[in-house]
């Protein structure tokens, strides 16, 4: 059994750009949080928006040496990048975008959810590169909700969308570049789960809404992070009320990590570059 090691909270929100106001559950500055290759982790939302006529987001900004993943729960995302790359993000989509060497992107409200409004509810986490692929070309890959893997657990209801990696054989759409799973797991009231994950991964549980019980002790609730020891391999999880997970895990890369804003590297002189090259316009495609 992997061990609990400790669940955390973080109510505190911020703004990124006017569109999504934030909760930063981990980030690989959290003191004593052993997230390899997991870089960060914002929760935006869930917010009710009212209809407007300009759209809200964030406008160009650079991202070098990682992957951003974002997955869209409600509301919708347009990209625009400056290679000329673009897309629209709904719900149940993920867009897997492999910075690496460099690019400028923005990302707002679309069209559609800016006139009508709503709610919005979306994950964007930070997956690390190995420093050998921090450099190779960006790329996206646009997994829309009926590309993911969906295994029924049980009769009454409960999935697991298998984003990456896999969950008892199921494989999951995205290619990643370190062993990673990556699981979107509905759980609902009343049924209980057993997770078998490698012996050795980092494991991070993100409780979007609901509450569960872990290895029949500690109950993690809604916007709650748990940590658990490297050790082990199988977690158990008891629903409590209808319960949405992120269950992430992977190998971790044991590499130094020099970060600044959008820029994750491994050495001091690499950021050092980093900004140069952004200051030079050189992130432009
Ligand atoms: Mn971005």
């Amino acid at each position: 059994m992997k061990q609990l090691h400790r669940i955390t909270r973080t109510d505190e929100s911020h703004w990124v750009g006017d569109g999504f106001p934030v909760r930063t559950l981990f980030s690989y500055n959290t003191p004593d949080a052993e997230v390899s290759p997991f870089l960060m982790l914002d929760y935006a939302g869930p917010a009710e928006f009212s209809p407007a006529s300009k759209p809200r987001g964030v406008g160009l900004h650079p991202h070098r040496g990682f992957e951003t993943v974002t997955i869209l729960y409600q509301g919708e995302v347009e990209h625009h990048d400056t290679a000329g790359n673009g897309g629209l993000i709904g719900p149940g989509d993920v867009q897997w975008m492999t910075a690496a060497k460099g690019l400028l992107h923005e990302e707002m409200h679309s069209a559609a959810f800016t006139r009508q409004g709503g709610t919005f509810e979306a994950i964007q986490l930070w997956v690390n590169l190995p420093a050998q692929y921090k450099m190779i070309a960006p790329h996206y890959q646009s997994i829309t909700d009926n590309q993911i893997t969906v295994v029924k657990l049980g009769e009454k209801g409960s999935v697991m969308r298998v984003i990456a990696g896999n969950y008892q054989g199921a494989k999951g759409p995205a290619n990643t570049y370190t062993p990673i799973n990556l699981w979107d797991l509905r759980l609902l009231a009343g049924q209980t789960v057993e997770l078998d994950i490698p012996e050795d991964y980092t494991t991070l549980l993100f409780a979007l809404k609901g509450s569960v019980k872990i290895n029949n002790s500690a109950t993690m609730n809604d916007v709650e992070l748990a940590f658990f020891e490297r050790k082990g391999k199988t977690i158990t999880l008891s629903a409590l009320k209808d319960t949405t997970l992120l269950v992430m895990n992977g190998e971790p890369i044991d590499e130094p990590i020099a970060g600044y804003g959008p820029f994750v590297m491994n050495t001091e002189e690499e950021i050092r570059q980093a900004i140069e090259d952004f200051n030079g316009g050189r992130f432009k495609q």
